[in-house]
């Protein structure tokens, strides 16, 4: 339960924020953010979640947001026109982002993402629905003085059975304050397991409470239906498996044999879990599933060295880059990985791979997978370079995080 007379109220006068030309510009673009480096001056402090009036150098409106004392992104834009930020306005941004997500109801799918942050004008709020679940991430502590309006919003807007409540690491000592906690169940009965659902007809559970973000990743579902598609016959290697989407998928679609490999024993446990949710399909039950933990740099040089070769190998990582001085090393990681997978990869086999860095173009990534590969005498034949799944919208460049590359190396 959340005491919501506990929680902040955003101060009831707005503070009034000026920038700089630069910022004027990419807020004229539509962009979300303000850094505090921006700021030219501001007429007083605020604490988490007041409301914040963006002004240019001529003193003309440029947006309204949520002032964040506590991040550099000190203004989190949510509209760029007036507004006046109610119960009502985040039930129409819910409504808005529902609405986006409405084909996937035709796909035999309860697993996705509702609300994904600035992509969908709510900035470091993300929502996601396993089934009757819904999980709601937080990722600034701005939006505890909002709660108490966007919770009712959520639940008038998409009604669901339970609620639980995730907490990014940084916000965890203020909203510790408020009573709130990571993992906690706002209201319906608290999960007694993994939560189940379905993607694409397929079986998951997602470890709501303790899981990775939200306890999946609905971002690579249509990558995963395009490995199903690709998968049949094939002997498939899921590097960075996790809790086995890519796996479940190679089996559905008639994968020979499959073999996830994580760091991660725990995480393999719940890929072996999820391929058994599927067990009822006979392509799923005749799949010979391998489970492999180790580094997955150790663990492909191993299976290299031990002669284990595959016709398929999924490559999608954990992000390298979280910060801008680290990009060159995320790419030279994502060319090591791409040639020990190649190495591990029989003539005419697949590679799939991923990156989820957001500070790592699409271009780079590409222009390095294929330049190494090329150097390494494989030159690749692309299938396809694909993106986000239509519950990941991209809102502004920073929202374009996933790539993934399919190619047939020769
Ligand atoms: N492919 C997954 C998502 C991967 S998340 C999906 O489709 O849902 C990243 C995973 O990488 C985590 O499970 C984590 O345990 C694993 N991981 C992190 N570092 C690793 C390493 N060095 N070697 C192998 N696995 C690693």
């Amino acid at each position: 339960m959340i005491d919501y007379d506990a929680l902040p109220h955003p101060a009831t006068k707005r503070i009034a924020v000026h920038i700089t030309p630069a910022a004027e510009r990419a807020l004229r673009n539509h962009h979300p953010w303000v850094f505090d480096g921006a700021i030219r001056k501001q007429n007083r402090d605020g604490a988490p979640g007041d409301l914040a009036v963006v002004f240019d150098g001529k003193r003309r409106f440029l947006a309204i947001g949520l002032y964040d004392p506590d991040s550099p992104i000190r203004v989190k834009v949510l509209q760029h026109t007036h507004a006046t930020i109610n119960r009502e306005w985040f039930a129409e941004k819910i409504r808005a982002a529902a609405h986006i997500r409405a084909p996937l109801t035709e796909t035999d799918t309860n697993g996705f993402r509702l609300v994904h942050g600035e992509n969908d004008g709510l900035p470091g709020l993300v929502v996601d629905r396993y089934a009757d679940t819904l999980v709601m991430k937080l990722y600034s502590a701005a939006w505890l003085a909002h709660l108490r309006d966007v919770i009712p919003a959520l639940a008038q807007v998409d009604p669901h059975k339970r609620l639980v409540l995730r907490l990014s690491r940084n916000i965890a000592a203020i909203t510790a304050e408020y009573g709130l906690h990571d993992g906690m169940t706002v209201y319906g009965e608290p999960p007694s397991g993994p939560v189940i659902f379905r993607e694409n007809g397929l079986r998951f559970a997602a470890d709501v409470v303790d899981g990775h973000k939200t306890g999946f990743f609905c971002d690579q579902r249509d990558n995963r239906a395009r490995v199903r598609d690709l998968s049949a016959g094939r002997r498939v290697l899921d590097v960075f498996a996790y809790n086995g989407g890519f796996s479940v998928y190679a089996a559905a679609g008639g994968a020979q044999a499959v073999t996830s490999l994580d760091i991660s024993g725990p995480a393999l446990e719940s890929a072996r879990a999820n391929m058994q949710r599927n067990h009822e399909r006979p392509e799923v039950a005749a799949a010979n599933h391998t489970l492999i933990t180790a580094d997955a740099f150790d663990g492909l040089a191993q299976l290299h060295t031990d002669g284990t070769r595959f016709d398929m190998v999924i490559v999608d990582p954990p992000s390298f880059a979280k910060s801008a001085a680290e990009i060159n090393r995320a790419l030279h990681a994502y060319e090591r990985l791409a040639g020990l997978a190649l190495d591990v990869l029989e003539p005419s086999g697949l590679l799939v791979m991923a990156s989820c860095s957001s500070r790592v173009t699409a271009e780079a990534f590409f222009d390095a997978i294929t330049r190494h590969a090329h150097a390494t005498g494989r030159q690749l034949h692309e299938i396809a370079r694909t993106g986000h799944a239509l519950d990941h919208p991209v809102g502004f460049p920073e929202g374009a995080y996933l790539k993934c590359l399919l190619a047939e190396a020769p």
